[in-house]
């Protein structure tokens, strides 16, 4: 698979990268006390399909033995990522739901996630989504032509008080267009003895940190899925789709309204 998309490739993701983004909305938008992840699950799949695109994360398997089951993975509280979004778990005042989609759309595919307050929540939680926010935009600066993949790592860790919330280093950022997951590995802390990949005009990269307000260090739970931290803290995950131009990085998915 081609690190560099060609312009024609790019608009392509442009253009499924505003779908997908439509979807996400739509489904943060429903986001309230009593509703279900399956319900969320369905909104944003209708989204999709009507417009002709096609989740992306459905049926994949990546390095599970079981095809993921829904549209969108969606993670509660200590759930990190890749919570089964079809689950009929409902959300309670007080918890973070962080919603994870995919689309192919004209053969492309974009890849973007957001984590949400269900009702009110507290400060702490708060200032865990904003900060979560905040790193994965210090990444997206730092995707410039000329630049280095490590160039990304080490501006989101940078923006991280890491006194205060861990980093998941297990689980990484990635290049992203002809296939949900594509090298390069983009991680969101250095020193892990990743190789030095230079950023070229048309690469597209998922830039995805996840904060957690304890440990950095996560399991699969028995689902063979769901992501969660090892101490049961709290965690957030933010991800944008970007293409690395000339003129500066791209957001490829724009990020949806969450109210904060
Ligand atoms: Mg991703």
């Amino acid at each position: 698979m081609a690190m560099i998309k060609t312009t024609e490739e790019i608009q392509a993701l442009r253009e499924g990268g505003v779908l997908l983004s439509r979807a996400l909305q739509a489904a943060v938008d429903a986001v309230k006390p009593g509703v279900t992840m399956r319900e969320l699950d369905d909104i944003a799949t209708h989204v999709i399909e009507e417009a002709g695109g096609t989740p992306s994360f459905k049926g994949y398997k990546g390095g599970s033995k079981i095809p993921f089951p829904s549209t969108v993975c969606i993670s509660v509280n200590e759930e990190v990522v890749h919570g089964v979004g079809s689950r009929g778990v409902v959300l309670n005042e007080g918890d973070i739901v962080g919603l994870d989609i995919g689309c192919w759309y004209k053969k492309m595919c974009t890849d973007m996630a957001v984590t949400v307050p269900v009702g009110k929540i507290s400060k702490e939680c708060t200032d865990l989504l904003i900060a979560t926010r905040a790193s994965m935009m210090a990444g997206v600066e730092a995707a410039l032509v000329g630049g280095d993949v490590r160039d990304i790592s080490a501006a989101v860790e940078g923006a991280v008080n890491q006194k205060k919330y861990g980093i998941v280093k297990s689980l990484v950022g990635h290049g992203v267009g002809h296939a949900v997951h594509e090298s390069p590995h983009v991680p969101n802390y250095t020193g892990g003895g990743f190789p030095k990949v230079p950023l070229k005009s048309g690469m597209c990269l998922a830039i995805e940190p996840m904060l957690t307000l304890g440990t950095d260090d996560v399991m699969t739970g028995k689902d063979g899925w769901t992501i969660v931290t090892t101490d049961g803290s709290l965690a957030a995950h933010f991800e944008v789709t970007i293409a690395v131009l000339p003129e500066g990085p791209e957001i490829l998915t724009p990020l949806p309204n969450i109210g904060l």
